[in-house]
């Protein structure tokens, strides 16, 4: 009999270690099933304040950064009708190419919206090993500009990706490139130069990542710091153009990935006299630091310009709510770039007709005056 007790005794430890082990789990699916997914989570805010929907830009604009992919065969009857009802009366196509398409972008737009839009060339970094390098480049920037180009756009393959023939990649200062820069210069047209990417995207894609859920929905953003060069690494070649180029003008596109620093931006700003930014894709960085970007935006009113990056009319409302009222704690259009509220910066009106079209009117030739004569000042 003794033996037999002993071997049930056993028993009642394993009911319960099964019973603990049940418990715990169930636990666990309790606690997911009331966690919901960071992409789901929408909660609609309580907070009764003023609020201002603006439509339309409360001085016309000119936005120094878009894209038009089809502008050869585009109908552009529609997209300029929207651009009215915004107020933009002048769009700056970065995606011009070159060649044939370039030719035809331009004949385009010259049939009836010569004043509407500007068309910026795009270059091919990785022939700078070809024979007739930079010759040959240097030629078809003089001939694309006495057909109307008023600018060159630099992808953010230049620096991250574009190659030479020994397979390295080509850092934006390379040597190889200097004619290019100097011609823009002689040439008097500007620079618009995207280089990196959001510092966030080198760093570890975990709980503490800003930028996590745009890593999570485009994984191949995320730049692996053992792959890539850093983004010190790249934008520093970015700062020694500017600094060696200064009869050239530049703009570094997206506040040149320093809206989160403003400090550091406008030490950029302030030793590089050539050097002008502006806000496309970068909006949420000036809307969740109110009091930082206002005065930033004031003590720099003449460097920063109003651009977009994607079209889409309807995100558009958002920038000029962000610039022009003092709204408070408003949605972003793009969770991706940011899961934080706007602030309106309020600017003011000698500042916003800087922003959205003065600069742009000093910095860009040949763009039509007269589209903005405004009743203000
Ligand atoms: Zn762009």
């Amino acid at each position: 009999m003794a033996f037999s007790a002993k071997k049930w005794v056993g028993i009642p430890i394993l009911i319960l270690l099964f019973l603990g082990l049940a418990y715990w789990l169930i636990g666990k699916i309790h606690y997911r099933l009331n966690v919901m997914d960071v992409e789901e989570y929408e909660p609609i805010s309580t907070l009764k304040v003023e609020e201002h929907h603006l439509k339309s830009a409360k001085f016309p604009f000119v936005d120094v950064h878009n894209h038009q992919w089809t502008m050869p065969v585009q109908d552009l009857d529609k997209l300029v009708q929207e651009m009215n009802d915004l107020n933009m009366a002048v769009m700056v196509n970065l995606s011009g190419f070159r060649g044939k398409y370039l030719e035809e972008s331009l004949e385009n737009v010259n049939e009836q919206y010569s004043n509407r839009f500007v068309l910026f060339m795009n270059l091919d970094f990785e022939k700078l090993d070809d024979e007739g390098w930079p010759n040959e480049t240097l030629s078809v920037m003089e001939e694309a500009v006495k057909m109307g180009v008023k600018g060159l756009k630099v992808y953010k393959s230049l620096g991250l990706t574009d190659t030479d023939n020994e397979g390295n990649r080509i850092k934006a200062d390379d040597p190889r490139l200097d004619p290019i820069w100097a011609k823009c210069g002689e040439l008097g047209i500007p620079v618009l130069i995207h280089t990196g990417e959001p510092e966030a995207f080198w760093f570890p894609k975990d709980k503490n990542n800003e930028r996590w859920l745009e890593l999570k929905q485009y994984p191949s953003r995320y730049k692996d710091p053992e792959k890539n060069p850093s983004f010190e690494e790249v934008m520093a070649e970015q700062h020694a153009v500017f600094r060696k180029h200064p009869e050239t003008t530049f703009i570094a596109a997206h506040l040149d990935w320093f809206g989160n620093d403003l400090k550091r931006l406008a030490n950029l700003l302030d030793e590089m006299p050539n050097v002008y930014t502006e806000i496309g894709a970068v909006l949420a960085e000036l809307g969740r630091q109110p009091i930082t970007a206002r005065e930033f935006m004031i003590n720099y009113q003449d460097r920063v310009m109003m651009g977009k990056d994607a079209y889409n009319k309807e995100e558009y409302y958002t920038y000029f709510r962000v610039l022009e009222t003092r709204d408070e704690y408003f949605d972003y259009y793009r969770k991706r770039h940011a899961h934080w509220k706007m602030y309106g910066l309020g600017l003011p009106d000698s500042v916003l007709q800087k922003v959205y079209y003065q600069n742009a009117l000093k910095v860009i030739p040949g763009i039509d005056s007269t589209l903005f004569n405004t009743n203000v000042n």
